[in-house]
C-alpha cells in the first residue's frame, strides 16, 4: 500500500523547482546568492560598467556621440547602464527578448537595480540625504510587437526594478504608431521617424498628482525625478523621444520632470 508520507513527498517533488539550473548557460549546480537564477561562472562573466567615461550616456569608453551638436540638448539628464553590451550580453538579451525566456526577467531586473543604486550613490551629495527618484516608467512597445513577443521586455524589467528599489512603476507612455525596425536606418532617419511617436496616457496625471502630494513641499514641489527604463541604449534616440513626450506633457500641466534613463546594457 502507498503510504501517506510517500504521496506527500511525491507531490512535493512535483511542486519543487526542477533542480538548480542556471537561466543563462543551462548548467546544473549551485546558484549565486546575489543574482537570481545565475551560476557563479556566469556571474563572473558579467561585464559590469564600473567606471564611467561619458557622464551623459554612461558609457565605459570615450564617447564622440554625446559631443555631437544635436545631442547636446537632450531631454533626459543622463543615462546609466548596468553592463557593456558585449557578445555574451547580446546573447542573454536575445534569449530573453526574442526567444521569450521570461524567466530571465528577475535576473536582468536585479542587475538594473545595481545600476540604480550606483546612480543613487553618484547623485547623493550628503549622506544625510540619499538621492531618490519618485517613480519608474518604461519604453512602450507597439501593439504589434507586444502580440508578437507576448510581453514588453522593458516593462518587465521596470517591474522587477520597482520591486527591488521600492518605487512605484507607472505606465506613462504609449506608442502612437508602429515603427519598422530601427537597425536598418541611418541616425538621421531614426531621429526623424521617432518624432511624435510617443504620447503620455491621460491617467498619468492622477499618479503624478499623488506623487507630488507625498513630496515634501518646498520650492521644487512640482519637480519629479523619473526613471525611464529600457533594455539597451544604442543611440539614445528612442529614450530621447520618450523623454521629450513626457517633458512636453508635464510642462503643459505645470509638472517638471528630471528624467534619468536606466538601461540594462550600453552598446
Ligand atoms: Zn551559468
Ligand atoms: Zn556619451
Amino acid at each position: 500500500m502507498i503510504s501517506f508520507e510517500w504521496v506527500r513527498s511525491f507531490l512535493h517533488g512535483l511542486a519543487a523547482p526542477p533542480g538548480q539550473i542556471c537561466v543563462a548557460c543551462g548548467n546544473r549546480g549551485a546558484l549565486s546568492t546575489t543574482l537570481p537564477g545565475l551560476c557563479p561562472r556566469c556571474v563572473s562573466s558579467i561585464p559590469w560598467i564600473r567606471s564611467i567615461r561619458c557622464h551623459r550616456c554612461g558609457r565605459a569608453i570615450g564617447c564622440p556621440d554625446c559631443a555631437r551638436a544635436e545631442n547636446l540638448r537632450r531631454s533626459f539628464e543622463m543615462n546609466r547602464s548596468a553592463v557593456r553590451y558585449d557578445p555574451l550580453m547580446r546573447e542573454w538579451l536575445a534569449v530573453y527578448k526574442y526567444r521569450g525566456k521570461e524567466r530571465m526577467a528577475p535576473l536582468l531586473g536585479t542587475m538594473l537595480g545595481t545600476a540604480y543604486r550606483a546612480l543613487q550613490r553618484e547623485m547623493t551629495l550628503s549622506p544625510h540625504m540619499i538621492w531618490q527618484a519618485q517613480a519608474v516608467t518604461f519604453v512602450p512597445v507597439s501593439r504589434e510587437r507586444h502580440i508578437e513577443r507576448g510581453f514588453n521586455q522593458a516593462e518587465r524589467l521596470a517591474e522587477v526594478l520597482s520591486h527591488e528599489v521600492r518605487l512605484p512603476v507607472i505606465p506613462m507612455l504609449m506608442r502612437t504608431q508602429h515603427t519598422e525596425k530601427q537597425s536598418y536606418k541611418s541616425r538621421k532617419e531614426r531621429v526623424e521617424s521617432m518624432r511624435n511617436i510617443f504620447a503620455v496616457h491621460e491617467d498619468a496625471s492622477f499618479y503624478m498628482k499623488k506623487i507630488l502630494m507625498n513630496l515634501p513641499q518646498n520650492e521644487n514641489h512640482q519637480l519629479i525625478h523619473l526613471i525611464l527604463v529600457d533594455d539597451v541604449y544604442t543611440t539614445g534616440s528612442t529614450l530621447e523621444a520618450c523623454s521629450q513626450a513626457i517633458k512636453r506633457w508635464g510642462e503643459e500641466r505645470g509638472i517638471y520632470f528630471k528624467i534619468y534613463t536606466l538601461t540594462w546594457a550600453r552598446s
